[in-house]
This record gives structure tokens, sequence and C-alpha cells, in this order.
């Protein structure tokens, strides 16, 4: 046991037993008694009044990572095709790497896709990591996660951005598992902090309620996942040359474990509410999945998308993965039209990045209105056919 009371000093105040997270500390006949629900988090000690409480666990030393320098970004290509996050995550890692006076570098895995190194120079990567392998083609778990785990171990990054996509999620914790370093998911904000230069990484806790900001003092690279559309993509002219590492990458087929035999590309599927530029979303106002159906239209006819809040994915009138914020999407658009939405603060967080707002809701005290830039009083069933009416008449009369 890790934790000592002084039987001599103890009151039984009880004082402890309160604080412990864990319910991990008893009174028994008017003492403390630590049971074996204590974790030896400590927390007891300083709360004792008599100072009857104490520790032997030493204090974890912090090793010295002063050769641990760079900011790297997981350069995350589908077909050849950058995702927007890897351009999110450069626009971030431009500013780390100013304030820490360290290079950004993306770390590009792939067959045949030099072609991107210049998109990666243009969004800030002064290094670009290539490596190239027909294993490498499509993303597959183990091949990536070995090549990237071989590449961290000998070239020592500070610091390791990758997007919380389906691939990053499946991808980064590979890395941390096998390189033993934390890893801090889904994170809205990373900072330096200025006391000792490492990265503060906040992310939402406990369902969104809070706000919680981590650090990992004990290992490097600080590695984070952040999801798409939270950051902002930001060309620079600053970098002029990019620097290409060609790695050699020895891989064979048993590292894949698995093997691709095809891909079949879901049919129809709509796509990412991160890259539309037109989303029209629906609040509960909208009643009923069948409410929905002039959100679609309206939808349609600007080639847009559709979106809800929490209330209508609970409600199961649109899948999951088409809520808006905070424990939803983060969404850019050029135009938001917020349908029967109050504006709660959690859903105003994923969509407070787009460029015009236009609100439709009955009650003229929504907080929906101070976000809008266009707000509309009014039923919804009434306003939304009204303007795919007059968007419709407003086409044919420009023979679009
Ligand atoms: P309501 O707040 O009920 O608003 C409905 C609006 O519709 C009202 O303003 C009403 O005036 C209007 N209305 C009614 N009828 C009509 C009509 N016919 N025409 C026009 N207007 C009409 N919410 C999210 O959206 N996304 C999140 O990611 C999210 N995360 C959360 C995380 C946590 C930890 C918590 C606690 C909550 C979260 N929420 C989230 C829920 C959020 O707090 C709100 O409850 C939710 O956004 C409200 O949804 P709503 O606007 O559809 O419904």
């Amino acid at each position: 046991m890790a934790i000592h009371i002084d039987y001599d000093l103890c009151t039984g105040c009880k004082r402890c037993v309160k604080i412990c997270p864990y319910n991990g500390v008893d009174v028994k006949d008017g003492k403390a008694v630590i049971n074996d629900r204590c974790t030896s988090c400590g927390a007891c000690i300083d709360t004792c009044p008599e100072n009857a409480i104490s520790s032997d666990i030493k204090e974890k030393e912090i090793p010295d990572f002063s050769d641990f320098r760079g900011i790297w970004v997981f350069a995350e290509q589908v077909d050849g095709i950058m995702g927007r996050v890897t351009r999110e995550l450069l626009g971030l890692g431009q500013s780390l790497a100013r304030e820490l006076d360290q290079e950004l570098s993306a770390v590009l895995l792939g067959n045949n896709v030099d072609h991107l190194i210049e998109e990666l120079r243009e969004y800030g990567a002064q290094n670009v990591y290539l490596a190239q392998h027909k294993l490498l083609s499509s993303y597959q778990t183990n091949p990536f996660a070995k090549v990237i785990s071989e590449l961290i171990v000998e070239n020592k990054p500070n610091i390791f951005l990758i997007g919380a996509t389906a691939i990053g999620r499946d991808l980064a914790p590979r890395i941390s598992m096998r390189l033993n370093l934390g890893l801090t998911a889904d994170c809205t904000e990373l900072t330096i902090d200025p006391d000792d230069s490492s990265l503060l990484q906040t992310r939402p806790a406990f369902g969104g309620n809070v706000m919680a900001t981590i650090k990992t003092p004990y290992s490097r690279p600080q590695m984070a996942t952040v999801r798409p559309g939270v950051m902002e993509a930001k060309k620079t002219a600053s970098v002029s040359e990019c620097m290409v590492k060609n790695i050699d990458v020895s891989l064979l087929e048993k590292d894949a474990l698995t093997k691709i035999l095809g891909i079949v590309r879901e049919k129809g599927k709509i796509i990412s509410l991160g890259d539309a530029k037109v989303i029209v979303a629906g609040g509960r106002g909208v009643g009923s999945e069948e409410g929905l159906k002039p959100l679609f239209q309206l939808a349609d006819i600007l080639g847009g998308e559709v979106a809800g809040t929490r209330m209508v994915i609970e409600e199961g009138w649109l899948p999951a993965e088409r809520q808006v914020g905070q424990t939803g999407q983060t969404v850019r658009p050029e135009l938001y039209i917020a349908c029967g939405i109050s504006g709660a603060i959690q859903h105003r967080a994923g969509m407070l990045g787009s460029r015009y707002v236009i609100a439709i809701n009955t009650d003229e005290r929504a907080p929906i209105f101070e976000v809008a830039d266009w707000g509309i009083v009014g039923n919804l069933h009434e306003v939304v056919p009204t303007l795919s009416k007059a968007m419709k008449e407003r086409r044919a009369r420009q023979g679009a």
C-alpha cells in the first residue's frame, strides 16, 4: 500500500473519505483506513488537517526531450486526393511551428502520390516525409502504423497531429500503442504552454459538459487527433521550397496481416457535411421525419446537404452522422440555413464557422437569431417551401 495513515495523528474527521474519488478510504473505530479501491492518487493527502496521510510514491521524473523537434502532420489521402483535414492540420501546425520555432513537416504515405507534395507545400509543409510502396496504395492499419512508427523512432518529432477521421481514428492509437505514447483524441484546441512549451490538448469530456485540457509530459511526440472542420486551412507564401525526404520502405505482404481484395464504393452516398457548401439544417421545430422533406427539397435545389440538431438525431429523423454540434460534426459551409433550431450553445459550437447563416424560427427571441446574418420569424413549414419555390422560379428565369 502506497498511502499511509499515521494513527497517532488521525482524528477520524472523514475529510479524506469525502475527497476520495474512488471511495478508497473508510473510517473504522474513529480512524481512517485505506481499502482496496485506493488507486494511490494522493487526493486525500493535502486534505488532511493533521498531516496524518502520507505516500511513498515518488513523483515520476519527466525525461529530457530536448532532442525531439518539429511538428508533424499525417497527410491523409484517399485515391491520391488529399483530405481537407490535412490542410486544416497544416494550418494549425503553422502556428505551433512558429511559436516553438520548429519546422512543420507532413508525413505522406501512398503509392504514386508525389503530386500532393506541391499542395502540402502551399499549406505550409517545409518537409515532406514521403513513403511510397504498393502495400501503401490504400489505407491498411498495420503497414501504415509500422512505417510511421519507424519514422518517429528515427526522426524524433515533438508533436504529431492526425485527423480524427475514420482512418486517423484507426491509425493514431496503433502508433501510440506501439511506441507507448500518450494520445489525446478529438481535440478542439491545441496551444503551447508558455511555461514549458508543451502541447496543451483541449477536448470535450464527460459527454461534452466540460472541456478538459490534457498534457502528455512523459512521452514524445505529443500526439493528438483533431476533428475535420475545427481548424482553419491556411495557404502560405512563406514556404517557397519543400524538402522531400524519400523513405526507404521495407514492407512484406505478411506485414499487412490483411489483404484488400477489392474496394466497393457505397452507391449514392451523401457527401460529407464537412465538404458541403450549403447546409439546410433542421431542429425539433420540423416536428417529424416527414417535416424534413421540404428541407431536402430546398437542399436539392441549392446543391446542399441536410443536417440536424441532436434532438432530430435522437428522434431518429436523421442518421447520427448528420448531427451538427459539439458532439456531432463541425461544419463550415458558405450558407447554413437553420430551420426550427433554437440555437443552443452546443449546436452553435458546430456551425459558427459558417460564412452566412439564415435562421427560420417562430420564436423571435430564439438564440439562433443572435448568430444569424438573416432571420425569418415564421413557420418553417410555410417559409421553406416558399424559399424553394422562389429559388426554382429564379433558376427558371435565369434559364439554369
Ligand atoms: P429546441 O431547442 O427544442 O428548439 C426547437 C426550435 O424550433 C424552437 O426555437 C422553436 O421556437 C422552433 N420551432 C418550433 N416549431 C417551429 C416551426 N414550425 N417553424 C419554425 N420554428 C419552429 N445539440 C446539437 O444540436 N448538437 C450537439 O452536438 C449537441 N451536443 C450536446 C452535448 C451536450 C453535453 C448537451 C448537454 C447537449 C447537446 N446538444 C446538442 C443539445 C442542445 O443542448 C439542445 O438541446 C439542442 O441543440 C436543441 O435542439 P433543437 O434546436 O432542435 O430543439
